[in-house]
C-alpha cells in the first residue's frame, strides 16, 4: 500500500498543468497514471451507507451513474474548458441529445446555424421536431438572421466553430449576448478547436459540448462526448437525466480520452502548424481555386478565428479544385483523392493521420444539388484534416493527383 497517496493540488495551475494531472485522487495503491475502472457496481460497507450513497448521485453505485474513471475525465475537461463541471457521454451526439433532453420541452424552440454537423440538423430538426420542438436554422455569420429567428418560445442558441468543411466562423460573444437578452441560454460545439485552442465559456457560452472521438482522443480509438458547464446545469439538470437515460461513456473509452488530454495541446499546435504549411501550398497550386483555412488571411473570418482561437486555426483545411462543369469537378476532386498513398480516404476528423474526404458525396450526400450548392460545397471541393506525418510527405501526396491532374 502507498502511504503518500497524492496530494492536492495548488489553486492557479496552468491549462497545460491541469491537461496531465486533474483526476481523482489515485487508489490506495498509488498509481501514478489513472486507474481505469471497469467495475458495473460498488461494494457498500453496509445497508445505511448504501442508502445514503443512492440518494447523493456523487457517490459510486452503478456505473451508469458514474465511474471514477469517467469522473476524472469529467474533471480533466472542465479544468480545461474553465467550467465548474462537465458531464461525458458514449458520444458526441448523445451529448447533444443530453443537452436537447434537458433543455426542451414541447413548444419551445431552438436557434442554430444551418452549418454545424449534419446529425446535429437531424437531431434537432427531425428528432425533436417529432416532440413538437421547433428548430430555425440560420446563417453562420449573418448574427441578423440570429437575431431575426428569436421567438418569445426561444431557450437554446446552437453554434459550432468553426464548421466543417468551410471553417466558417462564428462570433461568440455576439451570440451569446444575443442569446441571453432573449432569455435562452447558447451551446457551443468546440470539437474542432478543444479547450487548447478555443474556449467558449470565456467568451459567455453557457454550455460547451464535445465529440471527444475527434481531436481529445486524438488518435481515431474510441467515441466519446460531453457537455461542460456550471453545475446548476450539469450536475442538476444534465446528471440526472442521464442516470435515467443512460447515454453513458464506457470507461475504458474514457480512461483513452482521459490519456489523449494530456498531449492535446501539443497535438492541436502541431496540426495547426502543419495545416496552415499545407493550406499555403495549396494556396499556390495552379490546380487550385481557392483555399478554406481560417489562419489564411484570405479567410473571411480570420481575424475574429485568430481572436477566438488563439491565434491557430486548427487542423481541418478545404480546397476548391478548378473545373467548368459540376461533372469535371467531381471527377477531379475523385483523381486527387484516389492519387494519395499515405493520406487515409475516410470520413473522419480529429486523428494523427491524415485524412481525406470528399463532402459533397459523403457527409453532405444526403443534400439535394441545389442545398449543397447554397452551403457552398461544390463536386470540386475537398477536405482535409491534417495529422502528424511529416508535412512534405502531405504535400508530395496531394501532388500526386493535382499535377496530373489534366491527363486524368
Ligand atoms: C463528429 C462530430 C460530432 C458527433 O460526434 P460523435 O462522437 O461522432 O457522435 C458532432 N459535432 C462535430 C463538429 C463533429 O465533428
Amino acid at each position: 500500500m502507498s502511504d503518500a497517496p497524492r496530494r492536492p493540488l495548488p489553486e492557479g495551475l496552468r491549462r497545460e498543468t491541469l491537461a496531465v494531472r486533474t483526476a481523482l485522487a489515485p487508489s490506495q495503491h498509488g498509481e501514478n497514471s489513472e486507474a481505469l475502472f471497469l467495475t458495473t457496481a460498488y461494494v457498500q460497507s453496509d445497508a445505511e451507507t448504501s442508502a445514503r450513497k443512492f440518494s447523493n448521485s456523487e457517490d459510486f453505485t452503478y456505473s451508469r451513474t458514474s465511474n471514477p474513471t469517467v469522473r476524472s475525465l469529467e474533471a480533466r475537461l472542465a479544468a480545461l474548458e474553465g467550467t465548474e463541471a462537465a458531464i461525458a457521454t458514449s458520444t458526441g451526439m448523445s451529448a447533444i441529445l443530453l443537452l436537447a433532453m434537458g433543455m426542451l420541452k414541447a413548444g419551445d424552440h431552438v436557434v442554430c446555424s444551418r452549418s454545424v454537423f449534419g446529425s446535429t440538423i437531424n437531431l434537432f430538426a427531425k428528432e425533436f421536431g417529432k416532440f413538437g420542438v421547433e428548430t430555425s436554422f440560420v446563417s453562420q455569420t449573418d448574427l441578423a438572421e440570429w437575431q431575426a429567428a428569436v421567438r418569445p418560445s426561444t431557450k437554446l442558441f446552437f453554434a459550432e466553430t468553426p464548421t466543417n468543411p468551410l471553417t466558417e466562423v462564428c462570433d461568440i460573444r455576439a451570440l451569446a449576448d444575443m442569446a441571453h437578452a432573449a432569455g435562452a441560454i447558447l451551446a457551443v460545439d468546440n470539437t474542432y478547436s478543444t479547450p487548447a485552442l478555443q474556449r467558449p465559456a470565456e467568451m459567455g457560452a453557457d454550455i460547451v459540448m464535445h465529440s471527444a472521438t475527434k481531436y481529445m482522443d486524438g488518435q481515431g480509438r474510441v467515441m466519446a462526448g460531453a457537455l461542460c458547464g456550471p453545475n446548476k446545469l450539469i450536475r442538476d439538470v444534465f446528471g440526472p437525466i442521464l442516470r435515467t437515460v443512460g447515454m453513458t461513456l464506457a470507461p475504458f473509452n474514457a480512461w483513452v480520452v482521459l490519456k489523449g488530454l494530456e498531449t492535446l495541446a501539443l497535438r492541436m499546435k502541431a496540426q495547426s502548424e502543419q495545416a496552415l504549411a499545407v493550406a499555403r501550398w495549396l494556396e499556390a497550386q495552379p490546380q487550385v481555386a481557392r483555399v478554406y483555412y481560417p489562419s489564411l488571411p484570405s479567410h473571411p473570418q480570420h481575424e475574429l478565428a485568430m481572436r477566438q482561437q488563439s491565434g491557430q486555426g486548427g487542423a481541418v483545411l478545404s480546397f476548391d479544385l478548378k473545373a467548368d462543369t459540376p461533372d469535371a469537378a467531381r471527377a477531379a476532386a475523385f483523381h486527387v483523392i484516389d492519387s494519395t498513398r499515405v493520406i487515409s480516404i475516410a470520413t473522419n476528423l480529429g486523428d494523427t493521420k491524415s485524412i481525406i474526404t470528399h463532402p459533397a458525396t459523403t457527409s453532405h450526400g444526403r443534400l439535394t444539388e441545389a442545398q449543397r450548392l447554397s452551403a457552398g460545397i461544390g463536386q470540386g471541393l475537398i477536405r482535409l484534416a491534417v495529422g502528424l506525418e511529416h508535412v512534405d510527405d502531405i504535400c508530395d501526396d496531394l501532388a500526386r493527383g493535382l499535377s496530373t491532374l489534366n491527363h486524368a
